[in-house]
């Protein structure tokens, strides 16, 4: 047992039943109860790690197709190398719960790629667009882990698409799977004139030296990081793992205030900050120990409670940073002041100046629906004007850098021209979506053509008006949270829904309110669901228009739209 598991003596009292206690369930954390798999699962990771099956699918499954795929491989390690089967195309969303697991997929696959950080060049964009057109029937989207998704990938085309994204230094090593996932980096890392540090060497160096290592590749669940020098705090941190938000201490100058624990999905909880600041030349170290406390100490027995957030749940934040101080690290951490609520939008829509006296532009891409031909388009574009960079944040948008003053108006109208516009005051600026059912094996509705056609519409709706900030309107296509609804001031959850007339038809359950610490709310909120309060698909616009005039009507002066929805009556919200 280690010396940080609290050893509790019994002593019977006096005339008390010796009966000996019946032994604690285990809960499989490795370093309390050991390291015997419990579940399907973990027997599977213990028996071989995901890492392995690279071999496999380069000499093995890719000569001999799909059928020749060993299921535990399909099912589960293929994640480690960011693929998993995708859904078979015409199952509709009513059917999803009902099939199983085999019946629901095709034989072709996602295909996650990830870029730590967003950050892209040139080369690597022309790449990308390239394996879309030519392996993944032009499919290429942007997550809001910062992450690419192709579809239709073939098994037989996996080794091809590996050699030519490693050509030029990309990967989909742990881009799913019981791993650390891709990390979200500031989008404006190193160019903003406002940043307080740049995060990049900590993400390149904990990626070269982790990211693909076996002893971090069996942890009990996913794990997602998260780390900005940028006042605006722009990577939502209060929803991931273990965080790294820039702070300016007193006495010990510009480090990162640690939080930890942070996850939505269908049991919400937002991170919590250990009180430690951490030096520059400290992220990677913490950032290990962090990663190995989940490994050791994760709960492994179930899945629906392996995430961080379990663990930091039962143990505290003080128990935790004292585990990683004296059991990882060795050394304490000084304690750090919280950072300063940010005053500034973390979209970075619109036209910015960087420290180097160029521009980047911020666009907004509607829903992260990207493809192979608008990144030939946008790859064009930029080669024309001598621009060698783009990022893309975790609000599923896409930012050009380095323009030069005087090409601000052709390149921003001729993104604009893209359907990539700069403009702050339209819509789309804050609307994201998940990936739905056109390809996702859980979902229940679709959800990028929903959002795209929405927001054509609002913004037609809505022409009057000038929105006093953006209201985020994120959908999902089904209870799992990956487009975040639970933060959005308008938060779309997928479902099946009964219409007056007794017709079950797609549509959402609706949370209204939510937003996050670092985007206009003192401290990051839920958003709140109203008995009953469903919209169809077709009466999404409807609704959303509704609710942003009533706010706009009964807001009180400054009041934000998820302080108003969390202010009226439920007779408001319907
Ligand atoms: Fe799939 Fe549900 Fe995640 Fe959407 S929220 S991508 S439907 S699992």
């Amino acid at each position: 047992m280690s010396a940080h598991v609290d050893e509790i003596k019994q002593v019977p009292r006096s005339g008390a039943s010796t009966r000996p206690a019946r032994p604690k369930k285990s809960n499989g954390q490795w370093k309390v109860d050991g390291q015997e798999p419990l579940n399907k699962n973990e027997i599977d990771k213990a028996a071989d790690n995901g890492l392995n099956v690279r071999t496999r699918i380069e000499e093995v499954y890719s000569k001999g197709g799909f059928a020749s795929i060993d299921p535990d491989d399909l099912h589960g390690r293929f994640r480690w190398w960011g693929l998993y089967t995708q859904r078979k195309p015409g199952i509709d969303g009513g059917r999803t719960a009902k099939l199983e697991p085999h019946e629901l997929e095709d034989e072709y696959f996602m295909m996650r790629i990830r870029t730590d950080g967003g950050a892209l060049n040139l080369e690597q964009l022309r790449t990308i667009a390239e394996i879309a057109e030519e392996f993944a029937r032009g499919s290429a989207d942007l997550t809001d882990r910062q992450n690419i998704q192709l579809h239709w990938i073939e098994i037989e085309n996996v080794p091809e698409i590996w050699r030519r994204l490693e050509a030029v230094g990309m990967q989909t090593t742990e881009a799913c799977g019981d791993v650390p996932r891709g990390f979200l980096g500031s989008p404006v890392a190193g160019i903003a004139a406002d940043e307080l540090i740049d995060p990049t060497p900590a993400i390149e160096e904990i990626t070269r030296r982790y990211i693909g290592d076996p002893s971090l590749s069996n942890l009990p669940r996913k794990y997602k990081t998260a780390i900005t020098g940028h006042p605006s705090q722009d990577v939502v941190h209060e929803i991931n793992d273990c965080s790294f938000v820039a702070v300016d201490h007193p006495e010990h100058g510009i480090g990162y205030d640690l939080w930890v624990g942070g996850a939505l999905s269908v049991v919400p909880r937002f991170a919590e900050r250990l009180g430690a600041w951490v030096a520059p030349d400290q992220v990677v170290d913490v950032w290990l120990g962090v990663t190995e406390i989940f490994r050791d100490y994760g709960y492994r027995r179930l899945r629906n409670k392996a995430r961080m957030k379990f663990l930091l749940a039962d143990w505290g934040p003080e128990k935790l940073r004292d585990v990683l101080e004296t059991e990882y690290l060795g050394y304490r951490l000084a304690d750090g002041p919280p950072p300063p609520k940010p005053m500034v939008s973390g979209d970075h829509v619109g036209v910015h100046r960087q420290k180097d006296g160029k521009y980047f532009i911020g666009t907004s891409l509607v829903a992260g629906r990207a493809s192979g031909t608008l990144f030939h388009q946008m790859a064009d574009l930029i080669e024309e004007y001598g621009i060698d960079r783009i990022r893309l944040t975790p609000m599923q948008k896409i930012l050009v850098l380095d323009v030069d003053e005087t090409d601000l108006d052709d390149v921003g109208a001729r993104l604009d021209a893209l359907g990539l516009s700069s403009r702050k005051d339209l819509f789309r600026r804050s609307v994201m979506a998940c990936t739905g059912i056109e390809y996702c094996k859980l979902a229940i509705v679709e959800t990028k053509q929903t959002a795209i056609d929405a927001v054509t519409r609002l913004e037609e709706r809505l022409a009057d008006i000038d929105l006093p900030h953006p209201i985020s309107l994120h959908l999902n296509g089904c209870p799992n949270s990956c487009a975040r609804i639970q933060t959005a001031d308008i938060g779309l959850k997928g479902q099946i829904v009964t219409t007056d007339e007794g017709e079950q038809v797609p549509g959402f359950q609706v949370h209204v309110g939510g937003g996050l610490a670092s985007k206009d709310r003192d401290e990051a909120g839920l958003g709140r669901t109203v008995r009953g309060l469903k919209v169809t698909v077709d009466g999404l616009e409807e609704y959303v228009e509704k609710m942003v005039r009533r706010f706009l009507d009964g807001r009180s002066e400054s009041e934000t739209f998820s302080e108003w929805a969390h202010r009226v009556e439920d007779e408001e919200l319907v």
